[in-house]
């Protein structure tokens, strides 16, 4: 379906990003792996996905650094020629009350989960309006639309991903590039499982009472996303039955924000 397509995944070493490769890469795509691994792992997820037929690379541009991320836009525009489908998903959680949030941690969130979708958008921008043809997918959260307490920065961050996706929509309307925002609740990844324990000392319960009542209570369905859901959604705003949504916000959120 998407054939000989490039893209780039942010964040793509874990989690989430892994599985909007993997679904990418057996869509037809090339894929360029992001992120934070050992090389032994880069190794083994670069087989895996070029085992699926597709060429795989991987670029280490730290997203918390505008300079790489251009570089990774113009490595892979160099290499390949075109960059159709870019997914921002990298991100980072950090779980304080907001008198004790750090400068640094403020900073570093802001800058991965909101300023690295800026950097990477303006300089995919102008390759995607030349080739008539794009799809720039924001991996936000349901904290784009509600907050929840001692997530400042991420909240913050996921807010703005929303109003970013909505501004590039308006002005890459008539171009072929469309730009779209997903909206997961929670999903059991390193990001989550790595949050429980400060969540508990934060809101002084149990572990077990941030899994049961934090994470899953809010979802009526009472079930985690699975990161495979996201990436099947990634897929589909790439593909043909999407060709006239843009600026939009795929809630996958069990339920969490109709109650
Ligand atoms: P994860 O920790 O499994 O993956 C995060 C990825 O980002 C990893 O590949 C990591 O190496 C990469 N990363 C971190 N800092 C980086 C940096 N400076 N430069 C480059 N890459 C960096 O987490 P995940 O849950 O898969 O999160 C992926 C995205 O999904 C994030 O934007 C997150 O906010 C969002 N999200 C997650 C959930 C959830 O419940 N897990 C819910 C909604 C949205």
């Amino acid at each position: 379906m998407l054939d000989s397509k490039v893209a780039i995944v942010t964040g793509s070493t874990s989690g989430i990003g892994l599985a909007i490769a993997k679904q990418l890469a057996s869509s037809g795509c090339h894929i360029v792996l992001n992120g934070l691994a050992e090389s032994e792992k880069i190794d083994t997820l670069l087989r895996e996905i070029s085992d699926m037929g597709v060429n795989a690379q991987y670029i280490s541009a730290d997203m918390s650094k505008p300079d790489e991320i251009e570089a990774m836009i113009a490595d892979v525009y160099q290499k390949h020629g075109r960059i159709d489908v870019l997914v921002n998903n990298a991100g980072v959680q950090h779980v304080a009350a907001v008198e004790e949030f750090s400068r640094e941690a403020w900073d570093k969130v802001i800058a991965i989960n909101l300023s690295s979708v800026f950097h990477a958008i303006k300089a995919v921008t102008p390759i995607m309006k030349q080739q008539g043809w794009g799809r720039i997918i924001n991996v936000a959260s349901i904290h784009g639309k509600v907050a929840s307490p001692y997530k400042s920065a991420y909240v913050a961050a996921k807010h703005g991903v929303l109003g970013l996706t909505k501004t590039v929509a308006l002005e890459l309307a008539t171009t072929g590039v469309t730009c779209n925002a997903i909206c997961p609740g929670y999903v059991l990844t390193p990001l989550v499982e790595n949050q429980i324990s400060d969540t508990a000392k934060a809101r002084g319960i149990s572990e077990q009472q941030v899994m049961d009542d934090v994470l899953l209570g809010t979802q009526p369905t009472g079930r985690f996303t699975s990161a495979d859901d996201v990436g099947a959604m990634v897929v589909f705003l790439c593909g043909a039955a999407a060709n006239n949504i843009t600026g939009s916000e795929q809630v996958m959120d069990g339920g969490y924000i109709s109650g």
